[in-house]
């Protein structure tokens, strides 16, 4: 087995090498992608499960132009941490992302206008000028704090210093609403849930994927959303395909959702389309 294992590893290696070579050219290009404004950003809406309305959409992003073709955020995320480019790709989509929604709900006045939910990585929790950068592009984008939402993971909550406890507690001031991504992957006990001032649970597609065929998955979320309820938190599912899962939620008591069954990530002017169709009625 060892010698099979050791074959492999060698047959493996030349291509293994490649990946290497294509993390450093992207690492590389990133600098220069962001200067000249190659990254875009494309709109996830997240549902009313029962009613299908679009209440938020959370903002990700692509990296569309590179002659090699486009990146998944999946693999360019990861890298831009790393090398610490997602500071400024970071500060790049708060800026894109607040404007593109604020111009949204100026164009297509709702009486609850629709939220703006961006992913924030560890590394930007720990950054001196987070804070600053938050408030910065609210105020350029006139976005109402109340409509804006961040989301963290569970790993940052276990990597919590008093610097994030500051900043967290500053942007809850301004009125900016905390979620946590991916919930149920991580480690996070009750107790940071308990002591954090989180406002969003989004429970992690894998939970979603089960049901309702896995009745001990659909048990999982039912005390993930007994959990939240306890704890006064929103819950959004993500990943939701079937109509099933959707009524099934619905059944549970699921309020908020996200799933290609409801849309896919769309352009901002798709977005607004939409929002539309919602505004008429
Ligand atoms: P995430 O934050 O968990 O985002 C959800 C991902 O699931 C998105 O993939 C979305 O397109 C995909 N998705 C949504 N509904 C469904 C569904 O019904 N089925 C399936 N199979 N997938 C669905 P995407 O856009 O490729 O993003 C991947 C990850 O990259 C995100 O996961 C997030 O962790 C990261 N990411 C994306 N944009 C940003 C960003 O601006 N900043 C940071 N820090 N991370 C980002
Ligand atoms: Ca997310
Ligand atoms: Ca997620
Ligand atoms: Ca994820």
């Amino acid at each position: 087995a060892k010698a099979a294992g050791k074959r492999q590893w060698r047959r493996f290696e030349p291509q293994q090498r490649v990946r290497m070579v294509e993390r450093h050219d992207l690492k590389a290009q990133m600098d220069g992608a962001i200067a000249r404004g190659e990254f875009a950003l494309c709109y996830q809406p997240v549902v009313d499960i029962a009613a299908g309305d679009v209440v938020g959409f959370e903002a990700l992003a692509r990296w569309p132009h590179l002659p090699t073709g486009p990146v998944p955020p999946g693999q360019f995320i990861p890298l831009a941490e790393e090398s610490g480019h997602i500071s400024m790709l970071g500060a790049w989509v708060l800026h894109r992302a607040t404007a593109d929604i604020a111009r949204l709900q100026r164009r297509i006045p709702l009486p609850a206008p629709p939220y703006l939910s961006v992913n924030v990585s560890a590394r930007q929790w720990g950054d001196m000028s987070f804070l600053d950068e938050v408030c910065t592009a609210l105020d350029a984008a006139g976005l109402v704090p109340g409509t804006l939402q961040l989301e963290l993971t569970e790993s940052v909550l276990m990597q919590r210093t008093d610097q994030i406890d500051e900043v967290i507690r500053e942007l809850k001031e301004v009125g900016v609403r905390i979620a946590i991504d991916d919930f149920g992957t991580g480690y996070a006990s009750l107790r940071y849930l308990r002591d954090f001032p989180i406002d969003v649970l989004k429970i992690d597609k894998t939970f979603i994927d089960g049901i309702p065929q896995d009745s001990q998955q659909v048990a999982l979320v039912e005390a993930i959303l007994r959990l939240a309820d306890t704890l006064g938190l929103q819950v959004i599912a993500e990943g939701i395909e079937e109509q099933e899962q959707r009524e099934l939620l619905a059944d549970i008591g699921c309020r908020f959702g996200q799933g290609y069954l409801f849309a896919r990530p769309m352009t901002v002017e798709e977005g607004e389309l939409v929002l539309r169709q919602r505004a008429r009625g």
